[in-house]
């Protein structure tokens, strides 16, 4: 049986001498590993197929539950995520977090399309603003999402506070009177609203806060997620 898939490359590991086993994330289907064979060959055709972030129409062909790469077709091509450090290494954490949010057999278009976008936005932008975005909307998809509204635990709005704290196990901000978590600063608490199309304050918005905000859902998702993403770690080492 042969099936067609739009997906964008997220791993591809060596298998065999000249193969690579890809994980897909796809629109259709969600996350799958195909086999791609002969691709380490200089002359393989299908050599692009296996490249990091590779958005193209893949077929497949399916053997029990087995899936082999018989023909790619290249919708799109993020050139600049390859070329230019900081953006390739935003767009590896990305996918390392899709990979990790993601399961086989589980439907995962919004997450695949978070994805997309945040190539997208990656190529034309700020790297590190789209990778804050994707990883709270992939969080949220995920059943993690960050609460941002009043308190928690006293009901005050924290829209005026100065100090702020990020209590890891709720997912939630928590004023300084309650002061439960670790410290989060409102620069943070403001680059993750932005990320969240919520009302913000311009002020608060600084590289420094993406840096932030970047170290504490790389906490959040650590705590929440059995996974490692070593790509986030190195990115928010090199901000
Ligand atoms: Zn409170």
């Amino acid at each position: 049986m042969e099936v067609k898939v739009n997906a964008l490359m997220l791993r591809a590991a060596d298998y065999n001498e000249n193969d690579k086993i890809l994980t897909l994330l796809t629109a259709e289907y969600g996350k799958l590993t195909a086999a791609v064979k002969g691709v380490k060959k200089a002359t393989a055709k299908l050599k692009f197929a296996a490249q990091p972030f590779c958005f193209a129409e893949y077929v497949l062909a399916k053997s029990g539950d087995r899936y082999t790469v018989t023909g790619c077709t290249e919708n799109g091509n993020f050139y600049d995520l390859r070329t230019d450090i900081m953006k390739f290494y935003a767009a590896s954490a990305a996918s390392e977090a899709a990979a990790a949010l993601t399961f086989e057999g589980d439907d995962a278009h919004a997450i695949f399309y978070a994805l997309l976008r945040a190539f997208t936005d990656m190529c034309s932008g700020d790297e590190s603003f789209a990778l804050i975005r994707f990883l709270t909307l992939a969080l949220s998809q995920s059943g993690y999402a960050i609460s941002f509204g009043n308190c928690p635990k006293c009901g005050k709005p924290l829209k005026d506070i100065d100090s702020l704290f990020f209590d890891i196990p709720s997912g939630a901000f928590i004023c300084g009177d309650c002061g439960v978590g670790a410290r989060a600063s409102r620069v943070t608490y403001n680059v993750l609203l932005k990320a969240n199309d919520r009302q913000y304050e311009e002020e608060y918005i600084t590289p420094d806060g993406e840096k932030r905000a970047l170290r504490l859902l790389r906490e959040y998702f650590a705590e929440k997620v059995d996974a490692r993403l070593p790509a986030l770690s190195e990115f928010v080492r090199m901000l």
